[in-house]
């Protein structure tokens, strides 16, 4: 299929066309007309299916058509993108601005962590899309620097994930203030209790819509894992950069201290990487993400939070130093790589303590990954192999 026979006028084809992209992926083929239509949608989309020009594609050709005549009064925004974090606002902000280049909207990412003057300042002069995240938004609600009343499209972005950040109380303070006449997309990695509960609140009449995670964006991460004594990790991370020669990796940990610790602990064997966490300022972080996007910097140690919302088309690897929990964290994480296009590798290390969390994950999965092993690396607590309908204490009835 063509981007041509999707209904979107030609400026926005242009800028999709010199973005290089040859043909919309699946979402976007089944969104972009409901969304055109004016329907509510929810979708189950992860990262890497080019789920944001899915909604960003059909929510600007709208606006634009409407745009005519129309004059942005002060404080006042037209569509407003929720993200769970300041690194996805922005990195969907600068989607919305490449993909309406040739239109006249105007857009802002408005985010905590930095001087909210400017933000005000900006929003003065009235804004089309506003992407924000949840606590600087309700935020400047209430200052009044903000008012929802000529609002015609609401977007959540990452929906499950807004939720296991523990947003759902200001997102629910946001809606009650939206206008009942609007437009409401819903995206998320996966629908579940949680977010079905949060779409039955603020959407009604929803079109659904699903895409896996194989669709023409993401065509194949390899998965693989290796197990391993907890105390052998950093070795054996070493020895795989070295010995594979890896190029660019982006490396999961659990907690902020491990990730200081797993730096210079790669460091002492002549290795250099980077940190990246929620302790780090936001100079730094956008640092770090920006010498990591053009490779300058080689090998990323991120906690999943950090790590949100950098997209990399070619990356082609992401370690888990540990395995997340919730399993879904794990999809997110292995969508980093083999986006649009280019293919990717998942490696995972192992030890005994993470074996729940891998039961969990292959049960999601619905199949075991593969297990290699590497040489000079015995392992004396055997992880053994999950049982795949494994479910978690919490959550049995
Ligand atoms: P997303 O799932 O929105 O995070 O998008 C993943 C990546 O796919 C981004 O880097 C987009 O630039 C890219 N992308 C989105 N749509 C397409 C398309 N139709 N063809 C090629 N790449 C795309």
């Amino acid at each position: 299929m063509a981007f041509s026979k999707l209904g979107l006028s030609d400026p926005i084809l242009k800028a999709v066309s010199e973005l290089g992209y040859t043909a919309p992926t699946a979402i976007q083929q089944q969104a972009i007309p409901i969304i055109l239509s004016g329907k509510n949608l929810i979708a189950a989309a992860q990262t890497g299916t080019g789920k944001t020009a899915s909604f960003v594609l059909p929510m600007i050709e709208k606006l634009n058509a409407a745009h005519y005549g129309h004059k942005l009064r002060a404080k006042r925004i037209r569509a407003l993108i929720i993200t769970p974090t300041r690194e996805l606002a922005v990195q969907v902000e600068s989607s919305v601005s490449q993909y309406g280049q040739y239109l006249n909207l105007t857009s802002m990412a408005m985010y905590g962590g930095v001087d909210e003057q400017p933000q005000k300042q900006r929003l003065l002069e009235g804004v089309d899309i506003l992407v924000a995240t949840p606590g600087r938004l309700l935020d400047m609600a209430h200052q009044r620097a903000l008012h929802f009343d000529e609002l015609e499209v609401l977007v959540l972005d990452e929906a499950d994930r807004m939720l296991d950040m523990g947003f759902i109380g200001d997102i629910n303070k946001i809606i009650e203030r939206l206008p009942a006449e609007r437009q409401n997309l819903l995206f998320s990695a996966t629908i579940s209790q949680d977010v079905r509960y949060l779409a039955k609140s603020a959407i009604s009449d929803a079109v659904e819509i699903s895409v896996s995670s194989n669709s023409a964006a993401t065509p194949e991460i390899e998965q693989w894992l290796i197990t391993v004594d907890k105390d052998k990790k950093s070795a054996l991370l070493s020895h795989l950069i070295q010995q594979q020669q890896w190029q660019q990796a982006l490396i999961f940990i659990e907690t902020k201290h491990g990730a200081a610790k797993l730096v210079s602990q790669l460091e002492k064997r002549g290795i250099k990487a980077q940190a990246i966490h929620s302790g780090r300022s936001q100079a730094v972080r956008e640092k770090l993400l920006a010498d990591f996007k053009s490779g300058e910097l080689q090998l990323l140690v991120a906690t999943g939070i950090a790590a949100r919302g950098l997209d990399i088309d070619e990356l082609p690897r992401v370690v888990n130093y540990d395995l997340p929990y919730p399993s879904d964290e794990y999809i997110h994480r292995i969508g980093r790589t083999g986006r649009a296009g280019s293919s990717g590798e998942a490696i995972s290390l192992v030890s005994k303590d993470d074996f729940k969390n891998l039961c969990a994950i292959e049960s999601r999965l619905g199949h075991i990954i593969e297990r290699r092993e590497i040489d000079g690396f015995p392992v004396k607590k055997v992880v053994p192999v999950s049982i795949l309908n494994f479910v978690p204490k919490s959550k049995r009835k």
